[in-house]
This record gives structure tokens, sequence and C-alpha cells, in this order.
């Protein structure tokens, strides 16, 4: 289905990121790469998919890395027709207690990087009348949780710009999205888990349990390849005039 197509996604060498790399390379798009450690392991998993690969090591925070990053993909492959503006990191703290410096980072890393990322793909998009935008954004974007003040400012803030995006972009064939998953067991959730284990005196199994049970009524993860048939699904024709939404898989989460 998307065979010539290129898609770029920020934060793929891990978690979320790299599923719905891998589930758009399924369909045949090249894929860009972007994110920190290991790129190695991540590009051989796409090339094992049929998919051509390339990775460019963009630091999310810098403006000038992620033109760099846009024009290295538009050389690689002609130019990016989907762009998956997934990189973020979290931070938990009370917000008289929240460090500055990881305020500032969890801004630009989980919201203004989509806002650069985003101005410097619209124009070939839009001269070819076919490009997506997919945010991953959160249920966090939907709904506050304590402690998450610079994370759930920012996901709001990405839903906001998801809106103004596609409503931009209306009468175009360019439509932009939001993705608001609920609890993912990712590296960067992993490490809440730890941390509820580490507080309670409890196994991670039973950190799990306790975590999906405070917000998540399914009781169960959605998984970085659900989330990569839901951006498979913006990508398709069905999808051609889906525009603005957030939508969250979530378990049930913001039902409550
Ligand atoms: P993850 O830690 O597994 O992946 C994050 C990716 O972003 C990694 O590839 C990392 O290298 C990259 N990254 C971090 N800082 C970067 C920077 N400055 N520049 C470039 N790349 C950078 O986390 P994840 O859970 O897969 O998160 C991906 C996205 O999904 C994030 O935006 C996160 O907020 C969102 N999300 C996650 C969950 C969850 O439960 N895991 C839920 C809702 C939303």
């Amino acid at each position: 289905m998307l065979a010539n197509k290129t898609a770029l996604v920020t934060g793929s060498t891990s978690g979320i990121g790299l599923g719905i790399a891998k589930a758009l390379a399924r369909q045949g798009a090249n894929i860009v790469l972007n994110g920190f450690g290991d790129a190695e392991g991540p590009k051989a998993e796409i090339t094992a998919l049929g998919a051509k690969v390339a990775y460019h090591g963009a630091d999310m925070s810098k403006p000038a890395e992620i033109e760099d990053m846009m024009a290295f993909a538009a050389a690689q492959f002609g130019q990016v027709d989907i762009l998956v503006n997934n990189a973020g990191i979290q931070h938990v703290a009370r917000v008289e207690d929240f460090p500055v410096e990881r305020w500032d980072a969890i801004i630009a890393i989980n919201l203004t990087s989509a806002f650069h990322a985003t101005r410097l793909a619209l124009p070939a998009m839009r001269a070819a009348n076919w490009g997506r935008i997919i945010n991953v954004a959160s249920v966090h974007g939907l709904v506050g949780s304590a402690e998450k003040s610079a994370y759930v400012a920012a996901k709001h803030g990405v839903i906001g710009l998801t809106k103004v995006t596609a409503l931009e972009n209306a009468t175009s064939g360019v439509t932009c999205n939001a993705i608001c998953p609920g609890w993912v067991l990712t590296p960067l959730v992993q490490k809440q888990v730890d941390a509820k284990a580490g507080a309670l005196g409890i196994s991670n199994e039973d950190a799990k349990k306790v975590l999906l049970g405070e917000k998540e009524p399914s009781m169960q993860f959605t998984t970085p390849e659900e989330l990569g048939e839901l951006a498979v699904f913006f990508c398709s024709p069905a999808g051609n005039n889906v525009r603005g939404v957030a939508w969250n898989m979530d378990g049930g989460w913001v039902a409550q």
C-alpha cells in the first residue's frame, strides 16, 4: 500500500516509534529512523521486512539538527511523505520540585520538535498533494496526571498543533492526526515500573499491575504493534478524510 512512499519516524530506535516504523515498512514504505542508542539492530529489523532504511541521529531538541535530518531524508529518498513525530521523554516530579532544565527539555523534545519537523515537511507534501503527519501524543494530551506537568503540557500542545495543521491543510491531500496511547511497556514506562516497585517494595510484575490498576480498566498494556496498525490506517485511502483527530488506544483510560 505504501510502496514508493517514504516515512520518517522520530525516536524510532526503540519502543513505539520502532513499532510504527516496522508497521509502515511492512506496507512497503522506505523508512528513515531517528533516535539515540543502537541504530544497527533497528535498521536490520526494517531491512528484514524488505524495506529500504536510512538513519539520522538528530537530537530532536536542536532545530538545526532537525533541519539537517529533513534534508538528509529528502536526499536519501526524494521526499518525506509520512512524518511520524514520536520522539519523547518523561520526568516525574511535583511542579514546585520540577527541575527547570527537565521542563525545557520535555517541551523541546515532546512538542517543539514536532513543530519544526512539520513545518519542514509540509512544502513537499503540499506540492505532491499527498502527505500524512502522525503525532504520537498520549492520553496525557487529553487528561492530566499528578507529577507530569511538563509532559501533560507538551502533549496537550501536540494535540493543539495537530488540529491546526489539519485545518490549514484541510482542502489538500495532506492530513494530520494524533495517536494517544495509554500505558505501553517500553523503556520509557519500564523506568516508571521500576520506580513503583522500588517505592512500594514489590516485584516488577506486581508494580505493572499497580500501574495499570491506577489508570487502565482493561488491565492490559497497549502494544507498539497495535499502535503501528493505527498509523497504517491513517496512511490508508480510508484515512483520506480523517483530519485533526486525537485517537486514544488506552484500554478505557479516558472513558472513565
Ligand atoms: P522510548 O523511550 O522507548 O522511545 C523514545 C525514543 O525517542 C527513543 O528512540 C529515543 O532514543 C528517542 N529520543 C529520546 N530523546 C531524543 C532526542 N532528544 N532526540 C531524538 N530522539 C530522542 O519511549 P516510548 O514509550 O516508545 O515513547 C515514544 C513516544 O510515545 C513518546 O512521545 C511518548 O511520550 C509517547 N507515549 C508513550 C507511552 C507509553 O506508555 N510508553 C504512552 C503514551 C505516549
